[in-house]
């Protein structure tokens, strides 16, 4: 079994995993740059190391963040989710240097990493891909040819993007031409990589995906499905497990699906295999070879602790549930809580908390790392909060997430939090069948009345008195 694991992350995801880790007896070692002194993962890990008072380069080096595993004496890194998660490197250095690393293997990685060669795999196993490019394209005159045959409208999309970012519709030729450079350029600057392919863009499709669990001898087993087809702009906003549109018949046939690509890639610990529906066609999208944000909701159902798994899989454990053992039940909804302003095109909104009171009660679950009086830093996501709420049923898994969203109270800042009380209330979204359309078609929702609580308003004429005296 791992004794010391050191963690290279930041945010409610390094705490999720010194959860785990405190649980399981084992060590947990956090890392942190200046804005993060104050952070709770920091606080709440057995050890905690200074990696430089640059926001950000110290989470992205890994032989640096390797050499500190090593002289803290961990024997292993868990690398959440962003970051470092899918760098190929960080697992190659940690396998040189006699660390486990808590995921796949540097190939494994590697290969899922780069979309175009994800599909070229799953095509040789048998799994439906959309129709696209083999490859990645050439240059404009290609695109604009691959385009014509697969017919518009076409997605642009980076070989190496991720975080909904790098993705384009083209709508038509002259569309396609315009958006090229954008997406070259996005993909450079994102990704550091200038490769991009073409798919045909399935119109109006639910984003569909499957957790998956693979342990060192080879067994494979699925926790069931997300729908996440609740996005703006490609970046995912309310997750629900399992789809409450889905017949048990496309259930078994996903999960099936999910498990034959982990065995075709040679998988190994926790991962999730993206697809997109329509109608009753399913096409395999996109492999994340690491924990998933929204890997919550799959605990909720399932009772089955996805970090805790991953610790066991990298220990070197068989999986400790077959398939047969594996059940679900109920309903569970994510509210990604982003600090951004959605009436101003949800622009970031950082700044201090100035008072924060989680929701409770039955079925309500919070992840975070914020408390009253913390500073958001502008470095980093805009992601500072995940309300999980369970339910035996949709419809009160739904009236729990408003109850729950009402219970909440996080001020001095402005977060995402009371557009989703709308959506939990329109009548599409109660019935069970959307799809990625859903956000884009309602901008009427977004037309709420901002009711500020009255402590709220007293801060803000504290706030103009002193302004106006200072004059
Ligand atoms: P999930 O797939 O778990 O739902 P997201 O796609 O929202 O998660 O990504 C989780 C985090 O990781 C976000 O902060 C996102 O910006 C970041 N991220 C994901 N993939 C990449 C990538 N290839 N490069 C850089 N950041 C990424
Ligand atoms: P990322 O790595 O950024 O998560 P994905 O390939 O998973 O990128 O795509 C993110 C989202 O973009 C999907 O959930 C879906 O809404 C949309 N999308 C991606 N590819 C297509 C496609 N071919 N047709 C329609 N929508 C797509
Ligand atoms: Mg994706």
């Amino acid at each position: 079994m791992l004794k010391k694991i050191l963690i290279a992350n930041r945010g409610e995801i390094a705490l999720r995993i010194v959860r785990a880790c405190a649980e399981m007896n084992i060590r947990s070692v956090a890392i942190y740059t200046d804005p993060d002194r104050y952070g709770l993962h920091v606080k709440r890990a057995d050890e905690a190391y200074f990696i430089g008072d640059d926001p950000l380069a110290g989470y992205l080096d890994p032989r640096r963040i390797v050499n500190m595993a090593v002289e803290t004496g961990c024997d292993a890194i868990h690398p959440g989710y962003g970051f470092l998660s899918e760098n190929a490197e960080l697992a190659r250095i940690c396998a040189e240097r006699g660390i486990v690393f808590i995921g796949p293997s540097a190939d494994v990685i590697s290969r899922m990493g780069d979309k175009t060669e994800a599909r070229s795999s799953m095509i040789a196993a048998g799994v439906p891909v959309t129709p696209g490019t083999e490859g990645n394209l050439s240059g404009l005159d290609e695109a604009v040819e691959v385009a014509a045959e697969i017919g518009y409208p076409v997605m642009l999309k980076a070989t190496s993007g991720g975080g909904g970012r790098g993705i384009r519709r083209c709508d038509s030729e002259a569309d396609l031409r315009q958006q090229y450079p954008r997406v070259i350029s996005e993909a450079t600057k994102a990704f550091g990589s200038a490769e991009v392919f073409m798919e045909k863009c399935i119109v109006n499709p639910k984003h569909i995906e499957v957790q998956v669990l693979a342990d060192s001898q080879g067994n494979v087993v699925h926790l069931f499905e997300r729908d996440c087809s609740i996005q703006r702009r490609n970046q995912k906003l309310i997750e629900i497990a399992p789809s409450p549109q889905l017949t048990p018949e496309q259930r078994a046939y996903v999960g099936d699906l999910a498990v034959r690509a982990a065995k075709a890639v040679g998988y190994e610990n926790a991962g999730t295999v993206e697809f997109l529906l329509a109608g009753n066609e399913v096409y395999f999208m996109e492999m994340n070879t690491r924990v998933q944000v929204e890997h919550t909701i799959t605990e909720q159902i399932t009772g089955v602790d996805i970090v805790r798994e991953q610790i066991l899989i990298a220990s070197g454990r068989p999986l400790s549930y077959r398939q047969e053992d594996i059940q679900y039940r109920g309903y569970a909804l994510q509210f990604r809580i982003n600090a951004e302003d959605p009436k101003n095109d949800f622009l970031p909104s950082f700044g201090r908390i100035t008072r924060y009171y989680a929701p409770g009660g039955p079925g309500v679950r919070t992840d975070t790392a914020i408390y009253t009086g913390y500073t958001i830093p502008p470095y980093f996501d805009s992601m500072c909060l995940k309300l999980i709420v369970w339910s035996l049923n949709w419809e009160d898994a739904m009236d729990r997430g408003m109850r729950a969203l009402e219970d909440m109270r996080l001020q001095g800042i402005k977060t995402t939090a009371p557009y989703y009380k709308e959506i939990l209330q329109h009548p599409q979204f109660r019935s069970g069948e959307f799809d990625t359309s859903f956000v884009p078609e309602h901008p009427e929702l977004l037309n709420y009345s901002e009711k500020r609580h009255p402590s709220e308003v007293a801060l803000a004429i504290a706030a103009a008195i002193a302004a106006y005296a200072g004059l």
